[in-house]
């Protein structure tokens, strides 16, 4: 299996060794890839497009044409999991200021998506999640500056909520979090992407 992390921006050395785990732990053998031109994306099994800042990996990817490759693939059917700025970015619609702003969205999950949802008190935060499909054991969700998804139409999946909030979501091949599974050690959500079919 071959793994792309978009890595123009962010935390992604964090995503590649979470994959890495992941795969030792699931036995699942293949390469991970450092993703940083467009070209790099055809032929990969799975694309995770990592947190950071939305803005800016938003500029990047549209600089480096990676965002019409995404969209193809997407498309086609590769699953793309997409973490807190990487969950901003797949939505199809934004808040106020993302609108205001005009801030590059990929438009490919169909959700409603408000970025800062926790406020700037506390900016940053852990709490445990009941996440079904992960099993019984909560999953440890660490927040950073973190969106949440305000709306979601009705092939969405909920998988996370969080005070009334949508935290993590699937739409067919498309996975996101508004949390950062790549920076706890417990590597369900990784597994998880990994066995999505
Ligand atoms: N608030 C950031 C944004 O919208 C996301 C923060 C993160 O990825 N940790 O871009």
């Amino acid at each position: 299996m071959k793994i792309g992390v978009i890595g123009l921006q962010g935390d992604i050395a964090e995503h590649i060794s979470a994959v890495h785990k992941a795969m030792r732990e699931e036995n699942i053998s293949g390469e991970v890839v450092w993703i940083r031109k467009a070209e790099q994306i055809n032929g990969l099994d799975r694309i995770i497009l990592p947190g950071g800042e939305s803005t800016t990996i938003g500029k990047l990817i549209v600089k480096a044409g990676i965002d019409v490759a995404l969209r193809e693939v997407a498309q086609k059917g590769t699953p793309i999991m997409g973490t807190c700025a990487g969950l901003v970015l797949l939505a199809n619609e934004g808040d106020d200021h993302v609108v205001k702003t005009g801030q590059v969205l990929l438009g490919l999950m169909d959700i409603k998506i408000k970025r800062n949802a926790f406020g700037r008190q506390p900016e940053s935060f852990e709490t445990d999640l009941d996440i079904s499909e992960l099993g019984s054991r909560p999953f440890r969700g660490v927040f950073i500056r973190a969106p949440a998804i305000e709306k979601a139409g009705k092939n969405v999946q909920i998988l996370a909520k969080f005070e009334d909030k949508i935290v993590a979501a699937r739409q067919k091949n498309l996975l996101v979090t508004s949390f950062h599974p790549e920076l706890t050690d417990d590597t369900r959500f990784h597994s998880y992407f990994l066995r999505l079919h």
